[in-house]
């Protein structure tokens, strides 16, 4: 496995000392949001899979009342490096009907073309949060901006293909503590544009 690895882009040391930064200010945004004298509380929805590595390493870093609903996403089918749409997989999603009065923070591992992050964000909005945010580990600089814009973003990233922290290619290599690349031979031919 490590020798399929191109090159490290973020190390498994930097994603730990952003991730105290981020979490910090979604902290300190979701206080500021609800002074009222209650306790301030937190809904976060992870969205599976590649988000699970880093929900788990930011949720212990938000000292806030919590809840978490999982949505599963498929947007890659197999061997795919280009996101083919989004597509929400009912059977290993969580969410309860209605989120009213709870403060909401999705948190994916990427943001590409948007397309799974419009998705998840109107099938949350329709549940009626009172607020809603949204977290991700890193965007991807583009020629074209993505559709949407995410709140927080931990790294800005090169238009290339990353895995590793949960990130994944055909499944595997989510378990890289690093963010890297994969070697150009590994990876499907790029596609005429
Ligand atoms: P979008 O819907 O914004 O185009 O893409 C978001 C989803 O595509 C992410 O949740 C992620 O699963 C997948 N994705 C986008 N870019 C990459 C990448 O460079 N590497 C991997 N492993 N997945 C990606
Ligand atoms: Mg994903």
């Amino acid at each position: 496995m490590q020798s399929d690895i191109d090159r490290i882009l973020i190390s498994r040391d930097e994603i730990q000392q952003r991730l105290d930064q981020l979490a910090d200010e979604i902290a300190a945004d979701l206080r500021g949001e609800q002074d009222g004298g209650a306790p301030a509380e937190i809904t976060l929805v992870p969205i599976l899979t590649g988000s699970m590595i880093m929900v788990s390493d930011l949720m212990r870093r938000l000292p806030l009342r919590m809840q978490i609903h999982l949505v599963s996403v498929t947007s890659y089918p197999g061997e795919a490096t280009t996101s083919r749409g989004a597509a929400i997989e009912e059977a290993l999603t969580s969410l309860p009907d209605s989120l009213e009065s709870r403060h909401v923070v999705i948190v994916d591992d990427i943001l590409d073309s948007g397309a799974t992050l419009e998705l998840v964000t109107s099938l949350l909005r329709r549940r009626r949060p009172a607020s809603l945010r949204s977290c991700v580990l890193l965007r991807k600089q583009r020629e074209q901006p993505p559709s949407v814009e995410a709140d927080y973003v931990a790294f800005a990233i090169p238009d290339e293909f990353v895995v590793g922290y949960g990130l994944d290619f055909d499944d595997y290599y989510r378990n890289l503590p690093d963010i890297v690349t994969l070697r150009r031979d590994l990876l499907p031919p790029e596609e005429p544009a």
